[in-house]
C-alpha cells in the first residue's frame, strides 16, 4: 500500500510537470502565432430579448487554422499566466474596431470586447483604447469593456489604477459591462464603487431543461432586480433554445447572447447577416 501511495505522489508530481511543459509549449506557440498575425477575432451578436435586434456583438479571440484550433479556455489561461494577454488584448481591440466601425455607422451596432486585469493594470490602459478609437473611427459610445470581478483582487493601489482608467473611459463615454456576473468570489460591495453600465449575467444561472427550476428562477429574478435599482443594463449569457429566450425575457432580462441567435462567426458572416436582417 505504501508503494502505490509513493506512486501516486509521483504520478501526480508527472502530471504537474508534463502540464508546466505544456503551459510552457503553449505560450511559445502563442507568442509565435501573435508576432506572425495567426489569431483572429470572431463575433457573436448580443440580442434584445424583446425584438430580436441584434443590439452588440461580442469580440472572442480565436487561434485557428483548416487543420486544428485551440479553445479560448486553454490560450486565454495561458496567455493571462504569461503575460501575453496584454498584446493579445491590444491586437483584439484593434481589429475589432477597425470591422465594427461599417457595423456600427450602418446599423447602429455596438462592440463589446473582453478586457483582462493585466491589461487594465498597465499605465497606459486608456491610451491603448483611445487610440484603437481614434484609428479606426468607431466613436466611445459604441464601445463596450467586459471586466470580470478579478479586477478587484490585488493591492489597493492597482484597484485604484484600475478605477482610474474605467472613470476616465467612461466620462469619454466607453460604456462597462461586468462579466460572468455572480461566479466571481467578491462580495456585493463593489456595485456602489465600480464604475459600470452592465451585468452580463452567466450562463450558470440559465435555467436548464424542461423541469421548472425555481431556484434559478429566483436567481435570475433577484440579479435583474439588483440591477434596475442600480440603473444597469442586464445581458444573459448561454440562451441555447426559444424557451429559454422567452422565459429570460419574462424574467426581466434586457438582452441575451447564445446559439439559440447566433455561434461566435467571422466579421464577413456578421456583415452579411446584418445586411441581408
Ligand atoms: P466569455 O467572455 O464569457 O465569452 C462567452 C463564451 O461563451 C464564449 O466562449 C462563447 O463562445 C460561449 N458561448 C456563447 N454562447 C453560448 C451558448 O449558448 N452556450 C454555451 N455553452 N456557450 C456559449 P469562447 O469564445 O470559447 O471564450 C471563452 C472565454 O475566453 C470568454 O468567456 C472570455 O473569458 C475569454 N476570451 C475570449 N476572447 C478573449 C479576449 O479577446 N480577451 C480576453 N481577455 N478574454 C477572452
Ligand atoms: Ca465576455
Ligand atoms: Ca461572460
Ligand atoms: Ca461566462
Amino acid at each position: 500500500a505504501k508503494a502505490a501511495g509513493r506512486d501516486q505522489v509521483v504520478s501526480y508530481d508527472t502530471q504537474l510537470r508534463t502540464r508546466h511543459l505544456a503551459q510552457a509549449r503553449m505560450v511559445d506557440r502563442l507568442r509565435d502565432a501573435l508576432e506572425h498575425d495567426q489569431l483572429s477575432v470572431f463575433y457573436q451578436p448580443v440580442v434584445d430579448l424583446a425584438s430580436d435586434r441584434w443590439v452588440t456583438v461580442e469580440a472572442l479571440a480565436r487561434w485557428e487554422t483548416e487543420e486544428w484550433s485551440v479553445s479560448p479556455d486553454q490560450f486565454i489561461p495561458a496567455a493571462e499566466d504569461s503575460g501575453l494577454i496584454v498584446s493579445l488584448g491590444t491586437f483584439v481591440l484593434r481589429q475589432a474596431c477597425r470591422d465594427a466601425v461599417v457595423w456600427h455607422r450602418e446599423h447602429g451596432t455596438r462592440l463589446a470586447v473582453n478586457v483582462s486585469v493585466h491589461q487594465l493594470r498597465e499605465p497606459d490602459f486608456a491610451n491603448t483604447i483611445r487610440s484603437a478609437l481614434t484609428d479606426s473611427g468607431l466613436p466611445p459610445r459604441a464601445l463596450s469593456l467586459e471586466i470580470t470581478e478579478s479586477v478587484l483582487v490585488g493591492a489597493g493601489t492597482q484597484r485604484a489604477q484600475v478605477i482610474a482608467h474605467l472613470t476616465e473611459l467612461r466620462e469619454a463615454g466607453v460604456l462597462v459591462a461586468i462579466d460572468d456576473f455572480g461566479t466571481g468570489f467578491s462580495s456585493l460591495a463593489y456595485l456602489q464603487t465600480l464604475p459600470i453600465d452592465t451585468i452580463k449575467i452567466d450562463r450558470a444561472f440559465v435555467p436548464y431543461g424542461e423541469a421548472y427550476d425555481r431556484r434559478q428562477f429566483a436567481l435570475v429574478r433577484a440579479i435583474v432586480q439588483l440591477a434596475r435599482g442600480l440603473r444597469l443594463g442586464t445581458v444573459v449569457e448561454g440562451v441555447e433554445t426559444p424557451q429559454q429566450a422567452r422565459i429570460l425575457r419574462l424574467l426581466g432580462c434586457d438582452l441575451g447572447q447564445g446559439y439559440y441567435y447566433s455561434k461566435p462567426v467571422p466579421a464577413a458572416e456578421i456583415s452579411a447577416s446584418l445586411e441581408f436582417a
